[in-house]
């Protein structure tokens, strides 16, 4: 893409950050929202996938902050400045949207801002020591006492420990257990992305699995001769269980579900929710895993 292209969908996101978005604050990630992207902003690019980067969440941090007081306000940055300029993933991902957007803001010293955006930057997949090299770099251009009145706040975004930091794309604040490393080992047997947390392999192994939006395992049995099959406790959001021939059951946190050994079944993540399940595996003899189709859209679009 020219890079003459890139500056024009960058200055047209600065004119807002600067001029027009500046003036919200919000004061967490679950204020803003965890609906799943709208069609409009469904677009993927390949740029964004190798960064690692996520398609935007559906923004609802005006309506939730200001949609008594300024309700046109809060319909302009949701649906416009957020949902039709942060959206064109294609012309400019969301990493380096939020790249630009943290500058603009740190240049004009709008902290409550700033901090919000870093937040979202995190996100998108910046990490700790790019968000420090950021502002080092800009304390030049911009003013060394602005810098110091930031590494404050990316400590508070990010925090001491490396370790819990979250892949890109998943939303802080889940739940109290670690969300781990992309399911890449069973993500053949998935659609859509999860990722997986080792908790304990001593006595009944345990994982924390969470989905992302629309994200499920394919039909699959847990074989045993004896003993066996998976216990699910949930733990974040809303999801699907069902057996083969069953009819699909709602999960949300604090649900068990007892999966029998040699039982076909799959779970999963509502269309519009993440979702978080410890999985238990049972012990048993001759214990094995068989993985079958995958959840078609046809019977998964009929969840709601
Ligand atoms: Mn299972």
């Amino acid at each position: 893409m020219p890079m003459k292209k890139h500056l024009v969908t960058a200055l047209a996101l600065l004119s807002f950050a600067v001029c027009g978005g500046a003036g919200l604050v919000f004061s967490s990630s679950e204020e803003r929202g965890s609906q799943t992207a709208s069609d409009k902003t469904d677009v993927k690019t390949q740029d964004s996938e190798q960064k690692g980067a996520k398609k935007m969440k559906k923004q609802t941090a005006g309506r939730d902050n200001l949609g008594e007081l300024a309700p046109k306000f809060a319909e302009l940055n949701d649906d416009v400045l957020f949902g039709e300029v942060w959206s064109r993933e294609k012309e400019l991902s969301p990493r380096d949207r939020s790249m630009i957007t943290i500058a603009a803001l740190f240049s004009a010293g709008q902290y409550p801002q700033l901090k919000a955006h870093l937040t979202i930057g995190k996100e998108h997949g910046v990490t700790k020591a790019e968000a420090v090299e950021i502002i080092t770099q800009l304390a030049f251009y911009c003013g060394w006492p602005k810098a110091w009145s930031t590494f404050p706040l990316i400590q508070e975004v990010y925090g001491d420990d490396e370790e819990t930091e979250l892949p890109p794309g998943v939303p802080s604040g889940l739940s109290a257990f670690p969300v781990g490393k992309p399911n890449d080992a069973y993500a053949q047997y998935f659609i859509g992305r999860s990722y997986l947390a080792p908790l304990t392999t001593a006595q009944i192994p345990t994982f924390n699995v969470t989905f992302e939006p629309g994200c499920r395992n394919n039909w699959h049995i847990h074989h045993a001769d004896k003993g066996g099959g998976q216990m699910l406790i949930c733990v974040s959001g809303r999801g699907w269980y069902q057996e083969w021939g069953k009819e699909p059951r709602e999960l949300h946190p604090g649900d068990v579900v007892n999966i029998p050994a040699n039982v076909k079944h799959w779970h999963g993540a509502a269309a519009d929710s993440w979702f978080q399940h410890l999985a238990q595996e049972i012990p048993g003899e001759n214990a094995s895993a068989e993985w079958c189709e995958p959840v078609d859209d046809e019977t998964y679009g009929k969840l709601e």
